[in-house]
């Protein structure tokens, strides 16, 4: 199935990391039954339910989202892994270079009860090779008497003991909190514009109709209030209601006083189209279906598409397409719109009022997709299923592995790959299509970036 990707594999180009950090990564590692599957379920607050059985999901490789203190990271079970031929301590030291070389933070739990084995040594001597930051939990530590044992756990020499009992909970708040401490920080997530109405762009190049479609949702609508005093001199965004909701369309000023335009350059004009796509969550690109989509429209689409913000496609003056442009039209699509073949089309008159109502369940649509967040556990089910049938391509006689994914961020959903090595744009455009299929996000760019783990 290579020519499946390798289809769109020049399309675009390379794009980069797109400047979203990934959430980082913690590794729980340690032989079996010391507990190592009951603290990832303490961590994880029980809300993802750990996953045994996935076909196509080996278990080394299994990850999980975790939330705590307003802080997310993905939590890696090296649990599963089954002594091979190297016998226990080797496939337990193989899976403590593993965590080591794949995670941001190592936590190795060993059994107070039971004390330092052979094996919890060979796991200790590898992790104390390492620069990450390594976590020594002293599980089963259901009472005070047994703080002990915890104490007999330095010979380890991976430092502090940290004494819990996964199975109670006892001091777990207190072991999430070194967690946090020990993981590098990632960006707070962007929740954006919280609470009020949501933020619409409505752009487009000159004379596309922009003007006539604000007024005709104000006219045919409610205004709420006509505008809205975003500054003492000006009045800058019109509150809109459409389909029972109040929606906030950002620098309608721009767009009443057409002085303003008549007056700029475009150069301007396209200064304040980027500040109004800036400052809302979704654009309405406005597109003139009586003419041949233009390199202007595709500057304002590349806009809405770089800056991440969900998208509608309305294609106005419809009363003007006749059945041959209609023909045309279909054909200008296929090309013109190759950067944005998710968004959703609407088409609309704001002359007659033609399917303007089909406006708002098309915004929150594209609203609800770029909000939406895929968990850690779906996302590799499903991902190891399209690696397994179609593998990243061979480059330099290797073969890149994706290791696993984390969806990072929402607003735009962002989807990081950690990968053995290079994987190439037209893999991630692969992925990405794929992704879209498989979860169904309409109208929201999805960005997929690669994280390398050497
Ligand atoms: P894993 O093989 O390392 O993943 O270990 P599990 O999480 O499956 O736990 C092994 C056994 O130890 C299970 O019977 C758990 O209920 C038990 N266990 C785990 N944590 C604790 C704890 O804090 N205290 C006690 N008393 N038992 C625990
Ligand atoms: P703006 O520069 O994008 O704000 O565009 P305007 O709203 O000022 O519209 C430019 C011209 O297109 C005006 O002459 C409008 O009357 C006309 N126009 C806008 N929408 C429609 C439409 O749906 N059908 C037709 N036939 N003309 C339209």
């Amino acid at each position: 199935d290579e020519s499946d990707w390798a289809a769109v594999a020049d399309e675009f180009g390379e794009d980069g990391d797109g400047g979203n950090a990934p959430q980082p990564v913690l590794a729980v590692v340690g032989r079996p039954n010391v507990g190592k599957s009951t603290l990832v379920n303490r961590i994880l607050g029980r809300r993802e339910a750990v996953v045994q059985d996935i076909p196509g999901v080996t278990r080394d490789r299994v990850a999980y989202d975790a939330l705590w203190s307003g802080r997310r990271f993905t939590v890696l079970d090296t649990g599963g892994w089954e002594p091979g031929l190297e016998g226990l301590p080797g496939a337990i030291a193989a899976q403590a270079e593993y965590a080591m070389t794949h995670a941001d933070a190592v936590v190795v739990v060993v059994d107070a009860t039971v004390g330092a084995t052979s094996t919890d040594e060979a796991v200790a001597k590898v992790l104390r090779r390492s620069k990450k930051p390594v976590i020594l939990v002293a599980n089963k530590v259901d009472d005070e008497r047994l703080l002990a044992d915890t104490a007999a756990l330095w010979s380890l020499g991976l430092g502090e003991p940290f004494p819990v009992s996964a199975l109670h909970g006892r001091n777990s708040g207190d072991l999430l909190d070194a967690i946090l401490a020990a993981l590098p920080e990632t960006p707070k997530e962007n929740f954006g514009p919280t609470g009020g109405p949501r933020r619409v762009a409505l752009v487009g190049k000159p004379n596309v109709g922009k003007s006539s479609l604000l007024n005709r949702l104000t006219g045919e609508n409610r205004a709420v209030v006509d505008s809205v005093a975003g500054t003492t001199v000006d009045p800058v965004d019109s509150l809109v209601e459409l389909d029972g909701q109040v929606w906030r369309f950002v620098d309608t000023a721009g767009l009443r006083k057409r002085v303003n335009f008549a007056s700029g350059t475009e150069y301007y004009a396209s200064l304040r189209t980027k500040a109004a796509i800036e400052s809302a969550e979704v654009a309405i690109v406005l597109l003139d279906a009586a003419e041949p989509i233009a390199e202007q429209d595709l500057r304002v689409l590349s806009m809405v598409v770089d800056s991440g913000r969900a998208c509608v496609l309305a294609f106005n003056k419809w009363d003007l397409v006749d059945e041959e442009r209609r023909h045309q039209l279909d054909k200008e699509l296929d090309r013109g719109l190759v950067r944005v073949p998710w968004a959703e089309r609407v088409n609309v008159s704001a002359l007659t009022g033609r399917s303007v109502r089909k406006l708002a369940p098309a915004l929150r649509t594209a609203l609800d997709s770029w909000d939406k967040r895929v968990s850690t556990g779906q996302l590799n089910s499903w991902l190891s299923d399209l690696v397994a049938a179609t593998p990243p391509p061979v480059r330099g006689g290797k073969q890149p592995k994706i290791l696993f994914a984390t969806q990072a961020q929402t607003r735009p959903p962002t989807i990081v790959l950690f990968t053995s090595g290079f994987l190439e744009a037209g893999y991630r455009r692969f992925v990405e299509r794929k992704f879209r299929e498989e979860f169904g996000f309409v109208g929201s760019p999805v960005r997929i970036s690669v994280r390398v783990r050497e």
